[in-house]
């Protein structure tokens, strides 16, 4: 009647068997009468999610995954929903080729490192290097694409800060993830590297935590092919972090959001120095004004004019 149950009446009847081997002791005959136990642990495993529709190992999983975003998957569950071995290869499909925002615990660990994740975000408890976490359950559609971008990039020439700002460059005001930017940089320090970017180099890459809290965890989006004027760099992140909290996200001039956003008019928040960092004005919160990239190119337009 019930798949899963057959199942389970057939495992029974294995390991009795197993069982009735061990009794006669001779290893390679109870090898052998444990082998079959394997395909019926898998089979078990793919029922609990057989609902019709999911055949392949890849629907099982991208089924699984959907049934608990942004929450920590370990890979040992992940085995027995797909019921092969080679399922991680199928993540991987996925993440590149079907634009799932999968990220793994080695990526997610190395984003708290450089805070751009935090404990609120999901339980982080027993997060290992080989989980899994579904982050979005928006799919996109661009990302094989992006992957071939990626690719070029990574085979290129330079450092892993310079092929991370070449990989948001080709992609400005679009959601990359820490994924793709770990397989561009090539190095287990690239989230450190990108956070430089933003602090020491002025680029304007935001993530939920260090910019724009309406982003979805794990992702990062550069605003804008510019860096911020010379004055306004070198701030760090907690700053820059507790300036935009002081200030509600919202610009001192005109009031624009994050809510405000829309494609015809893609703004997005900076800081400005009140009393210029080249003037001697300091890095420190009183000194730093959120404002709109439209309102802030108007405070610089009449700086100069002065
Ligand atoms: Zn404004
Ligand atoms: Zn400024």
């Amino acid at each position: 009647m019930n798949k899963t149950t057959d199942l389970l009446t057939e495992l029974r009847k294995i390991l009795e068997e197993f069982e009735q081997q061990s009794i006669s002791g001779d290893l390679r005959n109870r090898v052998i009468a444990l082998v079959p136990a394997f395909d019926t642990i898998r089979e078990i495993g793919k029922s609990l999610v057989d609902k019709g529709l999911q055949k392949s190992a890849r629907d099982r999983l991208l089924a699984y995954f959907l049934e608990y975003p942004r929450t920590v998957l370990s890979e040992k569950e992940l085995a027995v929903v797909a019921g092969i071995s080679e399922w991680a290869r199928r993540v991987r499909e996925l993440r590149v080729e079907f634009g799932w925002k999968i990220i793994t615990g080695m990526t997610a660990s190395q984003m708290i490192i450089a805070e751009e994740l935090g404990e609120s975000d999901f339980d982080l408890d027993d997060l290992a290097p080989n989980d899994y976490v579904l982050i979005d359950v928006v799919q996109d559609r661009d990302a094989a694409h992006r992957w071939n971008v990626a690719n070029e990039i990574r085979k290129g020439p330079g450092g892993s800060r310079q092929k991370i700002l070449e990989y948001l460059r080709a992609n400005v005001g679009m959601q990359v993830t820490g994924e793709e930017l770990s397989y561009v940089a090539q190095s287990t320090e690239w989230a450190r590297r990108t956070r430089e970017l933003r602090t020491e180099e002025g680029w304007p890459i935001v993530t939920r935590h260090s910019g724009n809290p309406k982003l979805p965890i794990g992702v990062y989006v550069l605003e804008d092919d510019r860096q911020a004027p010379a004055h306004d760099r070198n701030i760090s992140d907690a700053t820059r972090r507790r300036a935009l909290q002081r200030d509600k996200y919202a610009c001192r001039n005109c009031g624009w959001t994050y809510e405000d956003w829309n494609p015809s008019d893609p703004r997005f928040l900076e800081l400005h120095h009140v009393v210029h960092h080249v003037a001697g004005g300091s890095n420190e919160l009183d000194n730093l004004r959120t404002l709109c990239n439209v309102c802030h190119d108007e405070v610089h337009k009449l700086d100069k004019k002065g």
